[in-house]
């Protein structure tokens, strides 16, 4: 039954990072699909997210984030398994482990979601923020800086797996919108917004943060699916919320009676997926949904 469903972000891929990002995905997906395996959900899914920001030639997350206007990269993450219990960061400028940050909250405090140098209290290893950018993310960065235009988002990274007791987990990780104002928090680390699992779904979603928040994109798809809307229906609506509210993206989703799948009304999303040694990892440039069920 075990599951493992990746995103590598939402928006439009570059046709030149896409073969970057197809095997950061691949390797992502393996990583987390060995340590489903052998341990559990939430474990496979921060590990599918912690290769993806270790992986520095593609993905908006860890090294090679999207930096604010001002140059810097201040990344968020959440993780949320089925039991309930969570842990977010946001504004962390001093590891590029931000899902691993997370994990520390839900695990080692009594909160939630801690903030900037909240969070960076608990970095064992502290990093200078510069070594965080890429050559990549400098030049994207200079060509955004250029050009002045809206902020812009493409490459967060999210995981959500089923293991072979039932349990569900969500984990996203960003470095948030290309050219966000310092301070800003897209809705990656909020609860229901950007990353959600309860006992019926785990959650991961990606695109313009502001309307995932305002639609509350993963809690929507969660109780679409309790109400007993079909998964497929269901994320057609949550994704459809987050075009009433102004923005696009896309979003993965598992169920805990084995049915997973995607749906993306942006451009392009890259994802991935494993499921008892089958598999596929793409940048998909055909917006629309798709579902599967397992056994
Ligand atoms: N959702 C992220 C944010 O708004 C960006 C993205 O997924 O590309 O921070």
């Amino acid at each position: 039954m075990a599951i493992l469903l990746i995103h590598g972000g939402a928006g439009a891929i570059a046709a030149d990072v896409e073969n970057d990002t197809v095997s950061g995905l691949q390797a992502a997906c393996d990583a987390g699909a060995a340590r489903l395996a052998s341990g559990d959900a939430g474990e496979a899914a921060l590990e599918a997210v912690t290769a993806m920001e270790a992986d520095e030639r593609a993905f908006n997350a860890g090294y090679g984030a999207t930096p604010t206007r001002e140059g810097t990269v201040e990344l968020d993450a959440a993780v949320m398994h089925s039991d309930g219990s969570s842990g977010a960061v946001t504004l962390v400028r001093t590891t590029p482990f931000a899902a691993r940050l997370a994990e520390v909250v839900r695990t080692r405090t009594p909160h939630v979601l801690l903030a900037a140098h909240g969070a960076e209290a608990l970095v064992d290893d502290p990093v200078p923020n510069e070594s965080l950018l890429t050559p990549r993310s400098r030049a994207r960065w200079q060509a955004w800086r250029d050009a002045q235009t809206a902020p812009t988002g493409t490459g967060t990274v999210g995981a959500v797996a089923l293991d072979d007791s039932g349990r569900l987990a969500a984990v996203t990780s960003t470095g948030g919108m290309l050219g966000k104002w310092s301070g800003r928090v897209g809705d990656t680390p909020i609860l229901g917004a950007g990353t959600y699992a309860d006992e019926r779904v785990a959650v991961s979603c990606t695109g313009r943060g502001e309307a995932f928040m305002r639609a509350v994109t993963a809690k929507a798809l969660a109780d679409l699916v309790a109400a007993g809307v079909e998964l497929e229906q269901a994320i057609r609506e949550a994704l459809d919320g987050v075009r009433r509210h102004g923005g696009e993206g896309g979003l993965i989703v598992v169920t805990a009676d084995g049915r997973y799948g995607a749906g993306f009304n942006s451009a392009s999303m890259a994802q991935g997926w494993r499921w008892k040694g089958q598999g596929d990892q793409r940048v998909s440039r055909a917006p629309g949904v798709w579902v599967r069920t397992s056994g």
